[in-house]
C-alpha cells in the first residue's frame, strides 16, 4: 500500500508560504534589480536584527547562515575548544553534539526527563567535572528546558550557559523569552521551524553585547565590519541573505498569531488526549508557560502501531528522534564509557509527533484528535 497517496494531512505542509508567494516574488524582483546589488548582510538583514532585538529586549541579535552555525559561533565566541567538555542533552538533534565536536571539544550527554523530554538538571549536575566549560540545554518539541535550574547550576559551578532555543522562538518562561535565559541562544529559520522561511538561516540572540560583537565578526571570517580583509579571529562564513531578511520582515508581524493558533490546537489536543494516559498514549504537558508549539509530540507505548493507524487514516506523523544522540554511529565514539541514558532510549522508542501547524483547519484538527483517541481507547 502506498501510504503517501492516502496522506491528505502532511506532517510538514508544502504550502507554508503560499499566501506570501506574490510578496516573495516582488521582493526577489526588488532585491535583484536594486541599484545596490547587495545580496548578503545589507540593510534588510540589519533591520531584521534590530526588530528582533527590540522585540526581545536583547543586547544583540546576529543573523547567521543557519541555526547550526549560530550554535557553533556562540561556542567559538566563548572560546570553547580542545580539552573542554560541554554538557548537552542525550536526546535531540545532531547539532547539539556536532557543534561541540567541530570545535574540538567533547559533548557529555545527560539524560532527559521522561515526560517533557528536555534535559534533566540533576543528570546535568552529576556530569560536571573540572573540564566542564559550558552547559547547552535545548528546548524540545513544545517544552522549554528547565532554564531556571540550569542557570542556577551554571552560576554555582562557574560555567557558560548556551541555550539551544532553535525551536522555541516566541516561548516565554517565568517572564523571560526563549533565547535570553542563556548568555546566548539561537533561533533557526529553516522552513519547518515556527519562524521558518524558504531557505537556510538562523540567528544568535544574546543579552551580552560582547558575545554579539564577537559573533558578528566570526560569522564573516573574523572581520569587524568596518574594515574588510582584516581578520581579528579565525572565522566562518555564516552570513545572512538579504532577500530572506526582507521576506522575514514581511512575515514577522504575523508570527504571534501563528504561534497562538499552534497553541490553541495544542490546547484542544491536550483536552482530548488527557484520558488516554492510562491507555499508553501520553500527551505533552499542556499550557502556555514555558511552551512553544513547534511540534506536538506524544509518547506512545505502541508507537509504530499508532503511526500506522494514523497513516491508514491519511494523517502523517513523524517519529523523531529514532536514536538517542550517544547511540548514533557518528557520536557513539565520543560518549563517556559507562554512561547510560534510559529515559532518552525510552523516548526514542515512544515519541511520535503529530501535525500542529497553524493553517490546519478545525475539521482537520478534529480528525487528527479523533484518530488518536480511537487508537488510544481501543
Ligand atoms: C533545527 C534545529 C537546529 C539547527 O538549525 P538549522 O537552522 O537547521 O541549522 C538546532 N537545534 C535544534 C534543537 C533544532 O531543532
Amino acid at each position: 500500500m502506498n501510504t503517501t497517496e492516502l496522506t491528505d494531512i502532511p506532517f510538514f505542509p508544502p504550502d507554508l508560504f503560499e499566501d506570501d508567494r506574490q510578496v516573495l516574488l516582488r521582493l526577489l524582483r526588488e532585491t535583484g534589480t536594486a541599484a545596490s546589488q547587495r545580496f548578503i548582510l545589507g540593510e534588510q538583514t540589519a533591520r531584521l536584527e534590530r526588530e528582533l532585538c527590540e522585540q526581545l529586549g536583547a543586547a544583540d541579535v546576529v543573523a547567521c547562515g543557519s541555526g547550526t552555525t549560530a550554535l557553533t559561533l556562540v561556542l567559538a565566541a566563548m572560546e570553547i575548544g580542545p580539552g573542554d567538555e560541554v554538557v548537552v542533552p542525550a536526546f535531540g538533534c545532531a547539532p547539539l553534539a556536532s557543534s561541540v565536536l567541530a570545535l574540538g571539544a567533547r559533548p557529555v550527554f545527560a539524560d532527559i526527563d521522561p515526560w517533557t523530554m528536555v534535559v534533566d538538571p540533576r543528570a546535568v549536575e552529576r556530569l560536571i567535572t573540572e573540564r566542564t566549560r559550558a552547559l547547552m540545554p535545548a528546548h524540545m518539541f513544545s517544552v522549554m528546558a528547565d532554564l531556571p535550574a540550569l542557570a542556577a547550576l551554571a552560576e554555582r559551578y562557574g560555567l557558560r550557559l548556551v541555550e539551544d532555543s532553535a525551536v522555541a522562538q516566541g516561548g516565554v518562561l517565568a517572564g523571560r523569552p526563549a533565547g535570553l535565559w542563556g548568555e546566548a541562544g539561537v533561533y533557526s529559520f529553516v522552513q519547518v521551524k515556527t519562524f521558518g522561511m524558504p531557505g537556510e538561516g538562523g540567528a544568535v540572540v544574546t543579552r551580552d553585547a560582547e558575545i554579539g560583537r564577537t559573533v558578528r565578526m566570526l560569522r564573516n571570517h573574523g572581520q569587524d565590519g568596518r574594515e574588510r580583509f582584516r581578520h581579528h579571529r579565525i572565522g566562518w562564513n555564516s552570513r545572512f541573505d538579504e532577500l530572506q531578511a526582507a521576506f522575514q520582515l514581511h512575515r514577522l508581524p504575523g508570527l504571534p498569531a501563528r504561534l497562538e493558533r499552534r497553541a490553541r490546537i495544542a490546547d484542544y489536543y491536550g483536552e482530548r488526549f488527557a484520558p488516554l494516559a492510562q491507555h499508553g498514549v501520553l500527551a505533552p504537558p499542556p499550557g502556555r508557560e514555558g511552551r512553544c508549539y513547534y511540534v506536538y509530540t506524544l509518547l506512545a507505548d505502541r508507537r509504530d502501531a499508532l503511526r500506522d493507524h494514523l497513516a491508514a487514516r491519511g494523517i502523517a506523523s513523524h517519529a523523531y528522534y529514532p536514536q538517542a544522540l550517544p547511540r548514533q554511529e557518528a557520536f557513539r565514539p565520543f560518549a563517556r564509557p559507562g554512561d547510560s541514558w534510559p529515559a532518552a532510549d525510552r523516548a526514542a522508542e515512544r515519541a511520535l509527533s503529530i501535525p500542529v501547524y497553524p493553517h490546519l483547519s478545525d475539521r482537520q484538527v478534529e480528525r487528527i484528535a479523533d484518530a488518536v483517541t480511537e487508537f488510544g481507547s481501543a
